[in-house]
C-alpha cells in the first residue's frame, strides 16, 4: 500500500472545485467518458505503432449506476494505468498558481478544467469519494486501486482485476448530487454529451415491453453513433444519409434545403455539416441550432463567435479540436484561429452555393425564396460573403422568372437607362396592389423585379452601392415615363389658367385621409396611358421605410405620407374635364390669373429694385398690399374652382379611381364612390 498527498499547492483543492464549478456540475460525466474513450483510442494508436499486439475487438465504455451502493461507475477496456501511471497522471497534477487562476476563471468551469487537465478531478464535483481500479495493457502489469475521499490524501493498493482497462467509481453521497444516481438523468446526459463519441458507450441494456412492464433484453443499450456522418467522406454519402442525419439531430423539422459538408485539415482541423433549414415562419428562427463538438465530444450549442453571425441561422454540427473551448466568449471572438475558422466557413458556404447555382440552377431557383433571407442577410452583414454572393444571388421578376444579377443587368441595360446613364432597376413590393403600375411598365417593354422580402429594403440600398451606375425605383414612385424618361417625352402644353383649373379642381376633390397629403401634378403622357395615378416619391418612401426600422429616425416616421396625384393631360377624359371647365369658368379664371400675374410681377419688381438695401416704409406697404392681393386672388380661384368641381362627377370619379387603385379609398368615400358609379350607369 502506498499513501501520499496529491501534488496540489492549495491546501485542499476539492472544496474549491466543488464550489466554483457548481453551475456546470454535469460535465464531470463528459470528462470521465472522454477519458475512457481516449484510453481505448490510445490502444489503437499503440497497435498501429506495433507497441500493442493484442486484440482490438470489443473496445467500449460502460457506464453504470448502482443506486443502492450510491455509486456511478465509468469503465473502459482501454490502455489502463500502472501504479506509476497513476502517480504521474493523477497524483501530480500541476497546480502552480491554482488559487489565482481559479479566482480569475471562477465563472467558467470549462476554462479551469481545460487549463489544468482537471478532467478526472471534476469527478469530485459530485462525488465524496472516488476510486480508480485499473489494469494496464502492459505485459505482466499489476492491477492497482487508488482511492481518495476529497482530501489531498490518497491511498493506493494492489488489487485483483482480470480485465484490462480502468473503472472510475464515484461514491455519491450529497443530497444535492443524488440526481446523478438516477438512470434517466445519466442517460440524458450521455445522450447530450456522448452521442457521437467514436467508441461505443453502453448504458445498461436495451429494454422491451413484456407482460405489462419494461424488461432488459440482452442487447447493450448503446448511446452513441460512433461514426457520425461528418466524420465520413462526402463521396461515400448519399442525399438520404444527409437527410437522415439531419432528422436525427434535429427531430421534427422539414427537410433542409441544402447542406454543406465541411472538411479541412489545414491550417486548422475542422469538419462538420451545415444545413440550410426550411423556415416555416419567422418565429421559428432559432439561432442555437449548430452544435459544436471537439473530437466528437459535444461541447456547446452556443456558437457565437465561431460561426459568422449570419450563418447562425444554419443548423448542424461543427467539430474542431482547434477551437479553444476553454476560454471566455470575448476571448474566443478575438482568437485568430477562430477568426480563420469563421471566414473559412463563410467561404465554404459561398462556394457551395455557387456550385449549386451553377450545376443545378433549377433546384437553386426553386429554393431561392426559402434561402433568400440567409443570403441577403449574409450579403448585408459580411463583406467576405457579399463578394462571391454577387455572382449567384438571384432576383425574381414579377412574372416569376429568376436572374443572376449580372444577367439581369445585361437584360435591362439598354432599355432602362436614364439621362445620366444610370440603369434603372424597376421593382414592385406587392404584385396585386401595384398591378397597374407594373402593367404600365411592362407594357412599355420594361422588366419589373419583385422585392417583397423582409430584408429587401436594405438589400436594394446595398445593390445600388455595389452595382455601378444603378438606381432602384419602385414602379409606383412616379409615372413610368418619368421614372425612365424617354427621348420623346413631351412637355405639358397648357396655359397658366388651364394648369390652375386642373390642379385646383382635382386637389379639391380628394377626400380627407389621415396622415396623408396630396399634390397634383400634370404630365403629358400618351393618350392611352392612365388618366390619373397616385405615386409616392422613392425618396420619401425609403425615408419612411427606414424610419419604421430604425428608432432614431422617428422624425420621418411622423411626417404625413405625401402622394402625387398625376394627371395625364392627353387622356381624353382629362381633356373633356378641362374643356368643360374652360367653357364654364375659363374666362373668370383667366381674369383672376392675369390679376395674379400682375400682383406677382409687382412683388418681384419691388424685391428686384431693393437689391441689398432695406425697404423704406412706402415700399414695405406696397409689398404687403400686393402679397395680400395675390393671396386673395388665389383664394378666389380656389373657391370658384372648388365650387365648380363639387358639381363635377367626372373629377370625383377620377380621383376616387386613382385612390381605389392604390387601396386608399375607404369608408364613407368608398361608399360614395359606389353610389356615384351606380348612378352613372
Ligand atoms: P486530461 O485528460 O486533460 O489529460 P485528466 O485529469 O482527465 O486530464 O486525466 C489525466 C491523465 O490521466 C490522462 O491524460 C490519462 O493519461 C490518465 N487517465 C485518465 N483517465 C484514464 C482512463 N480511463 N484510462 C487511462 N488513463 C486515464
Amino acid at each position: 500500500m502506498q499513501k501520499g498527498s496529491i501534488g496540489v499547492t492549495t491546501e485542499n483543492i476539492f472544496p474549491v472545485i466543488k464550489k466554483f464549478l457548481y453551475s456546470d456540475h454535469e460535465i464531470f460525466l463528459r470528462e470521465l467518458v472522454s477519458n475512457a474513450v481516449d484510453a481505448t483510442q490510445k490502444l489503437k494508436t499503440l497497435a498501429s505503432h506495433g507497441e500493442y499486439n493484442g486484440s482490438l475487438d470489443g473496445l467500449k465504455v460502460n457506464v453504470a449506476v448502482d443506486k443502492e451502493k450510491g455509486t456511478l461507475t465509468v469503465s473502459d477496456n482501454g490502455i489502463g494505468m500502472t501504479a506509476e501511471d497513476i502517480d504521474k497522471y493523477i497524483n501530480q497534477i500541476a497546480f502552480s498558481g491554482a488559487e489565482e487562476f481559479l479566482n480569475k476563471y471562477k465563472d467558467n468551469a470549462n476554462a479551469i478544467i481545460g487549463h489544468f487537465g482537471l478532467g478526472f478531478y471534476s469527478a469530485f464535483m459530485v462525488a465524496k469519494k472516488v476510486e480508480i481500479r485499473s489494469l494496464s495493457y502492459k505485459e505482466g502489469a499489476q492491477a492497482v486501486s487508488w482511492i481518495c475521499d476529497g482530501s489531498p490524501e490518497y491511498e493506493m493498493n494492489e488489487i485483483e482485476k482480470a480485465e484490462r482497462g480502468t473503472d472510475i467509481i464515484l461514491y455519491i453521497e450529497d443530497e444535492e448530487d443524488k440526481e446523478f444516481l438516477e438512470n434517466a438523468r445519466i442517460e440524458a446526459l450521455l445522450r447530450k454529451y456522448c452521442k457521437f463519441l467514436p467508441v461505443p458507450v453502453v448504458f445498461g441494456k436495451e429494454q422491451e415491453w413484456k407482460d405489462g412492464k419494461y424488461v432488459d433484453t440482452d442487447r447493450d443499450n448503446v448511446i452513441n453513433n460512433i461514426e457520425p456522418l461528418w466524420t465520413r467522406k462526402p463521396t461515400e454519402l448519399k442525399d438520404e444519409d444527409y437527410l437522415k442525419f439531419y432528422h436525427d439531430i434535429l427531430p421534427g423539422q422539414d427537410d433542409p434545403l441544402f447542406w454543406i459538408h465541411l472538411n479541412v485539415d489545414f491550417p486548422f482541423t475542422l469538419t462538420g455539416i451545415l444545413y440550410f433549414p426550411k423556415i416555416r415562419n419567422n418565429i421559428e428562427i432559432n439561432k442555437n441550432r449548430i452544435q459544436l463538438y471537439c473530437n466528437q465530444v459535444f461541447v456547446t450549442d452556443s456558437v457565437e463567435g465561431v460561426v459568422p453571425e449570419f450563418l447562425m441561422l444554419l443548423q448542424g454540427v461543427i467539430d474542431s479540436p482547434d477551437i479553444p473551448l476553454n476560454v471566455s466568449r470575448s476571448y474566443l471572438q478575438s482568437d485568430s484561429n477562430v477568426k480563420k475558422i469563421a471566414s473559412y466557413i463563410t467561404k465554404k458556404v459561398a462556394a457551395r452555393l455557387e456550385e449549386i447555382a451553377k450545376n443545378d440552377p433549377k433546384n437553386f431557383e426553386e429554393k431561392w425564396n426559402d434561402i433568400k433571407l440567409f443570403i441577403e442577410y449574409g450579403m448585408l452583414t459580411d463583406e467576405k460573403f457579399c463578394e462571391p454572393a454577387m455572382k449567384f444571388a438571384l432576383v425574381e421578376d414579377t412574372e416569376g422568372k429568376f436572374f443572376k444579377l449580372e444577367d439581369y443587368r445585361k437584360l435591362i441595360e439598354s432599355a432602362q437607362a436614364d439621362k445620366e446613364g444610370n440603369v434603372v432597376y424597376l421593382y414592385a413590393t406587392d404584385k396585386e396592389q401595384q398591378y397597374s403600375y407594373i402593367k404600365a411598365a411592362t407594357d412599355k417593354g420594361y422588366s419589373v423585379l419583385l422585392m417583397n422580402g423582409q430584408l429587401d429594403v436594405h438589400f436594394i440600398g446595398m445593390l445600388e452601392q455595389k452595382i455601378e451606375k444603378s438606381r432602384f425605383v419602385r414602379v409606383d414612385s412616379d409615372v413610368i415615363d418619368n421614372i425612365i424618361p424617354s427621348a420623346d417625352k413631351k412637355e405639358v402644353d397648357l396655359s397658366a389658367a388651364q394648369r390652375t383649373m386642373l390642379t385646383t379642381m382635382f386637389r379639391s376633390q380628394v377626400p380627407n385621409i389621415e396622415k396623408s397629403e396630396f399634390f397634383v401634378s400634370l404630365e403629358s403622357l400618351s393618350a392611352d396611358a392612365q388618366p390619373i395615378v397616385i405615386v409616392q416619391s422613392e425618396y420619401m418612401r425609403r425615408m419612411k421605410d427606414m424610419a419604421a426600422l430604425q428608432p432614431g429616425m422617428s422624425f420621418y416616421g411622423e411626417l404625413p405620407d405625401s402622394y402625387n396625384l398625376t394627371l395625364n393631360v392627353n387622356h381624353p377624359v382629362v381633356k373633356s374635364v378641362l374643356d368643360a371647365a374652360q367653357s364654364a369658368v375659363g374666362s373668370q379664371v383667366e381674369a383672376l390669373e392675369s390679376d395674379l400675374a400682375a400682383a406677382n410681377a409687382a412683388i418681384k419688381a419691388i424685391n428686384d429694385a431693393k437689391g441689398d438695401k432695406e425697404l423704406d416704409e412706402a415700399q414695405k406697404q406696397q409689398l404687403a398690399d400686393n402679397e395680400a392681393k395675390a393671396a386673395d386672388l388665389r383664394k378666389q380661384e380656389e373657391t370658384l374652382l372648388t365650387e365648380y368641381a363639387n358639381g363635377q362627377d367626372k373629377v370625383k370619379q377620377l380621383v376616387d379611381i386613382a385612390l381605389l387603385g392604390n387601396g386608399m379609398l375607404k369608408g364613407e368615400a368608398l361608399s360614395k364612390f359606389l353610389q356615384r358609379s351606380i348612378s352613372l350607369l
